[in-house]
């Protein structure tokens, strides 16, 4: 039986945040994760401002990802057709691409360096157990225990399932659905520039080309679930969004590689979902659904909310879960505003009316699209004017990350 002061389960972004925070306030971690790293993530390797600056507190160096991308040339097309082309600034990186395959395996690298952190790759969560003042965790055929554990293990989070009686409905499947694949011998305008189409048949959610440089990009498309919704819809959706004239004509003659790949976004900001066993299981990212439900981004919460866990886990005494994960609750507030933001948002864009609006207004002037721009990617938070608190110095024109 070993013992830690915290065990994370998953290294995606919202572990690796949190393990490392940890580690680096002087806590003994234990990271496991069921993969072995570099492994693929089902993502569209989009980085917001916010992801981007979360990465760079972290201390994740760009070069050690080799396909990153900065990108400055946007452009989004509204449902009637209407193109608006937006800029981003370049006063640092203010968006980028990064393939999960490449970035989560370069996060997972920091872990590798770091003081107090054990690293079990290829090692699943297999159970938990709850003693009076710690958590059991059975992973590997092992028995290890801390006084607290961190579900880090994405949408279909086993720390949730072993947790039981966490409150978990049923047959929970996300709020977004989403699926991508990777395309290459771009020669359009896709090559260079992101792309982003709300599709009428898609609102709220949206289709993407994701640039990743030597003319391949991430290609992918979402749709908000609702009642009667059939996965089967997808195959159909797909194979027709990528003959849609306007998509082709900005590929060029690109070709798909592999196969398209989908997965759940889980994107309801709850606050009652961020700890259970009285505090003593706290959970981040995906896990914790906080993903944002209008654009479905959940790199950079994954990233918030793992830095908020470490240091309300740091700041409070072990003895008291309870206020632990009532500081956990408070740290994330701003994010859960923003998200509820966010969905009222993707409310208006629901309906092809309401997305032709916000983008005829986002293309107003050279001011509307370069603002409208920062923050769809996040570099305002959502509810920026609603947080007084958030008004520091540059709060609507921060620089980007690795300025
Ligand atoms: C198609 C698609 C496109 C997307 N596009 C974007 C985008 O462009 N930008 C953006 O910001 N977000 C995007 N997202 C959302 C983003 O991918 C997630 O919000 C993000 O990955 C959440 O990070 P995480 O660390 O919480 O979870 P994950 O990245 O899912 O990591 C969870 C980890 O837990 C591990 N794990 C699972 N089970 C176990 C177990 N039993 N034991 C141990 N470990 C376990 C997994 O192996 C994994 O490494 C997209 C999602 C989808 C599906």
């Amino acid at each position: 039986m070993s013992r830690y002061d915290a065990i994370v389960a998953g290294a995606g972004p919202a572990g690796v945040a949190a393990a490392l925070t940890l580690a680096r306030g002087g806590a003994e971690v234990l990271v496991l994760d069921r993969a072995r790293f570099p492994r693929d993530k089902c993502c569209g390797d989009g980085l917001t401002a916010g992801a981007l600056r979360g990465l760079e507190s972290l201390g994740l160096d760009p070069s050690a990802v080799p396909s990153w991308t900065v990108v400055t040339d946007v452009c989004l097309r509204s449902p009637s057709g209407r193109e608006v082309a937006m800029g981003l600034p370049g006063d640092g990186v203010h968006a980028a691409v990064a393939p999960r395959l490449e970035l989560d395996a370069a996060l997972v690298d920091l872990l590798r360096g770091a003081a107090g952190v054990t690293l079990a790759e290829g090692v699943p969560l297999e159970g938990l157990g709850l003693e009076h003042d710690r958590v059991r965790v059975r992973a590997g055929s092992e028995d290890h225990e801390a006084p607290f554990v961190v579900g880090a293990d994405g949408a279909w989070s086993p720390t949730r399932r072993f947790l039981g009686g966490g409150g978990d409905r049923g047959g929970y499947r996300g709020e977004w659905h989403a699926m991508r694949q990777y395309w290459s011998g771009v020669e359009g305008d896709a090559a260079h520039r992101l792309w982003v189409w709300f599709e009428p048949d898609l609102l709220p959610a949206y289709a993407w080309s994701f640039p990743l440089g030597g003319g391949r990009v991430n290609l992918g498309l979402g749709i908000v679930r609702r009642p009667g919704w059939r996965a089967g819809g997808m195959a159909p959706l797909w194979s027709g969004l990528v003959r849609r004239p306007h998509i082709r004509e900005v590929l060029g003659r690109a070709e798909p590689e592999g196969t398209v790949k989908a997965w759940p976004i889980p994107a309801s900001p709850d606050p009652s979902r961020l700890a259970g066993a009285g505090g003593r299981v706290l959970f981040i990212g995906d896990a914790a659904r906080v993903a944002d439900p209008m654009t479905g981004e959940g790199i950079g919460q994954a990233l918030t909310s793992g830095r908020a866990v470490a240091r309300a886990i740091l700041a409070g005494p072990a003895g008291r879960p309870a206020a632990v994960a009532a500081a956990y609750r408070r740290s994330v507030e701003p994010l859960h505003l923003d998200n509820r933001w966010a969905g009222l948002l993707s409310g208006v864009m629901a309906h092809p009316l309401g997305a032709r609006g916000a983008l005829r207004v986002a293309g107003l002037s050279a001011w509307t699209r370069a603002n409208f721009a920062r923050w769809m990617f996040e570099d305002y938070p959502r509810a920026v004017l609603a947080t007084p608190g958030r008004w520091g110095h540059r709060a609507l024109h921060p620089p980007g990350a690795y300025a």
